[in-house]
């Protein structure tokens, strides 16, 4: 169960002295609007809530609600990223009190046949809880290991989409992911090119992710052979701050134009659907969120490729995950 601690936060508002509050919520969280509202309003302080979507710490509300003319951001769900914003911004991590480790002692021996030692990972939601997994599986013998907090993350074994150096910085036989979906085990899968064990505390299952990475890494091969074949491209970066990369692009761009592709640069927030056929380019290249034209591949009807798939265009090189490293 997720808890958000709203007393509390209530609490470091009233303190601050804001009369009106923005809220940006994930889509998980969205649900519980009236309840956080409340909280405020109890006290009150009036609430604005975004309604754009807030997928990480890479894409704060913080100019839109500027405009709003509230007091201060409460972004919710995310550890803090992004170095500087336009209105006070208070990263409001949320924590999931589920037991993780009961499901671990469960699938200990298929953990074992993995190796010893065990890099361990996770999201923010879990964070709090690695250091007594680490105790569980040292207890049971393994080698267990949290990498140090980098510079996307603020905690050790932290993880999100685009980065995964508490797991890379890691020489470890295996990794263990503990949380909810395939979204970050199979990117610390791409990352790491070492077998990844995802562990669900909710459905209580323990599986190797190898064989979902293999078949992302055989479909973004396919996906690299459709555009070998394009001449003209277009490299897309976001405004969103946390993924503006407008030197990959541009590096992009001159990489392409050596090889005789001609190629334009495109900013927009998203990168979607629409764009992609709208403006009629043989293939694109996202040099936004690294995990769109992974994850959204199906609904592309151009090839999309990540910055680091470019160069296999021209050379036969190992598949490289797009990180970023850098805020
Ligand atoms: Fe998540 Fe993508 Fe933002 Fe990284 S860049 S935090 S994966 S939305």
């Amino acid at each position: 169960m997720l808890q958000l601690h709203l007393e509390d936060l209530a609490e470091m508002v009233v303190a601050h002295g804001a009369r009106r509050v923005g809220v940006q919520l994930p889509f998980g969280l969205r649900r519980r609007a009236r309840e956080i509202a409340k909280t405020f309003g109890d006290r009150d302080i009036e609430v604005v809530f975004s309604g754009t979507p807030s997928y990480g710490a890479c894409d704060v509300a913080d100019a839109q609600m500027a405009r709003a003319d509230v007091d201060l951001l409460v972004h919710f769900g995310h550890s803090a990223m992004l170095p500087d914003s336009s209105i006070p911004v208070l990263y409001w991590e949320v924590v999931d009190d589920v037991d993780i480790i009961k499901t671990i002692r469960q699938h200990r021996d298929e953990l074992r046949s993995r190796g010893r030692s065990v890099g361990l990972v996770t999201t923010v939601q879990h964070v709090h809880q690695l250091p007594s997994v680490r105790d569980y599986l040292v207890s049971e013998g393994f080698d267990a290991r949290i990498g140090d907090a980098s510079i996307r993350v603020s905690h050790p074994g932290q993880v999100l989409g685009c980065s995964f150096e508490t797991a890379t910085s890691l020489d470890v036989d295996f990794y263990l992911y503990v949380g909810t979906g395939y979204f970050h085990p199979v990117g610390i899968s791409l990352a790491t090119d070492r077998p990844v064990m995802y562990c669900d505390p909710y459905t209580e299952q323990c599986i190797d992710v190898t064989p979902v990475r293999d078949r992302i890494v055989r479909k973004r091969y396919a996906v690299i052979e459709k555009a070998r074949a394009a001449t003209h491209f277009a490299v897309v970066v976001s405004t969103r701050r946390g993924q503006y990369r407008i030197d990959e692009a541009l590096n992009i761009k001159k990489l392409l134009r050596e090889h005789g592709k001609t190629c334009h640069i495109i900013v927009a927030e998203a990168v979607d659907a629409a764009l992609v056929q709208d403006f009629g380019f043989d293939a694109y290249v996202v040099a936004a969120c690294p995990r769109i034209a992974i994850d959204d591949a199906p609904s592309f009807e151009k090839p999309v490729l990540t910055v680091t798939e470019v160069p296999l265009l021209f050379d036969d090189r190992p598949y490289q995950f797009d990180e970023i490293h850098k805020l």
